[in-house]
């Protein structure tokens, strides 16, 4: 039978997709990392697309713009860092992505169907060249990976998100107030849900996860003893 490794060396996808707050990116991280894969964030490729609108003075509704810009930008992840660190060039963008004004148009500008094309052949040809990837976002498991080994939809209630959202803020040593917190997420939610391209949903198959009251690691240890059941079952695994 083959082995964790054998399945490994033929490369193995795993989604998480979910809403803001969720604790999706620490929880994808240290999934990848208990499991000796790599860890793709897309929602930093669409907050960096974010950033090029708000300097080069690109309205975010208007996707062909947003596109351009994102092929002449050289947009890529520096895989040598652990989490992998986002690069415009030679510019590390990963602080600066996270500032609240990016949170403000990201969803907008994320609904625009020619820059989730680019977006999405730049995901691809990434689990391309890094073929052992926890991946997350909205539509990892929907639309870019349908085919991943095993695939999750972490969900928590929106208060706990909201409140994760403004600790990790305040960690960053950024002012938060938090109405201003719940009222992004709430728009954030409602825009990643009604777009018409890779909106955020439950894909069918998708092993659903709450994270309400949970830490980070029982959640990871939960999905880490899901991965193994699923690929053993497979006949894959152990
Ligand atoms: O995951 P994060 O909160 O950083 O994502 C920022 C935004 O990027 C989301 O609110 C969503 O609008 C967009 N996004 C997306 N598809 C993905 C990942 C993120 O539309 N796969």
């Amino acid at each position: 039978m083959p082995t964790w490794l054998d399945q490994k060396r033929r490369g193995v996808i795993i989604t998480i997709d979910g809403p803001a707050g969720t604790g999706k990116s620490t929880v994808a991280r240290l999934l990848a990392r208990h499991l000796g894969l790599e860890f793709l964030d897309t929602g930093a490729m669409y907050r960096a697309a974010a950033l090029l609108a708000i300097e080069q003075g690109i309205a975010p509704p208007d996707g062909p713009a947003l596109a351009r810009a994102v092929g002449r930008a050289d947009l890529h992840f520096d895989f040598a860092e652990d989490p992998p660190r986002m690069k415009v060039g030679d510019r590390d963008v990963s602080v600066r992505i996270r500032d609240l004004d990016i949170g403000e148009i990201v969803s907008v500008v994320a609904s625009q169907e020619p820059l989730r094309r680019v977006l999405v052949e730049m995901q691809r040809a990434i689990a391309r060249d890094h073929p052992c990837l926890v991946s997350e976002g909205r539509d990892q498991g929907s639309v870019v990976f349908p085919e991943a080994a095993v695939r999750f939809y972490l969900d928590a209630d929106v208060t706990e998100r909201a409140r994760r959202r403004a600790g990790q803020l305040e960690a960053a040593g950024i002012e938060v107030d938090h109405d201003r917190v719940v009222r992004e997420i709430a728009q954030r939610d409602e825009m990643d849900s009604a777009r018409a391209d890779g909106p955020l949903l439950r894909p069918p198959g998708a092993i659903e996860i709450d994270s309400s009251r949970r830490s980070a690691e029982e959640v990871v240890e939960e999905l880490a003893r899901i991965v193994r059941e699923r690929l053993g079952q497979a006949g894959l695994g152990r």
